[in-house]
């Protein structure tokens, strides 16, 4: 009858890493902090370009590809999201 677990595992809040966003078959969406542009990566797209590393580091090594500014906002997408 409950249904915590299953929710839990449904939380964004959990997902720290490239393996996690594989794991729970999320999506990234990385927004330029300069000039607003956005990308949504999904988790094999991220792993494939970046292995397997801690989010925010990931977003510190993202270049925006218009303007060439740092990753502002990074924001996880859920599955179906
Ligand atoms: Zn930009």
């Amino acid at each position: 009858m409950f249904s915590l677990r299953y929710a839990a595992a449904m939380s964004t809040k959990h997902i720290r890493t490239i393996a996690d966003l594989v794991r729970f078959r999320a999506s990234l969406k990385v927004e330029c902090g300069d000039c607003g542009a956005s990308r949504t990566l999904a988790g094999v797209e991220a792993a494939a370009m970046a292995g397997n590393c801690d989010l925010q580091r990931l977003g510190a090594r993202l270049k925006c590809g218009r303007c060439g500014g740092r990753a502002g906002r990074l924001v996880i997408l859920p599955p179906g999201g």
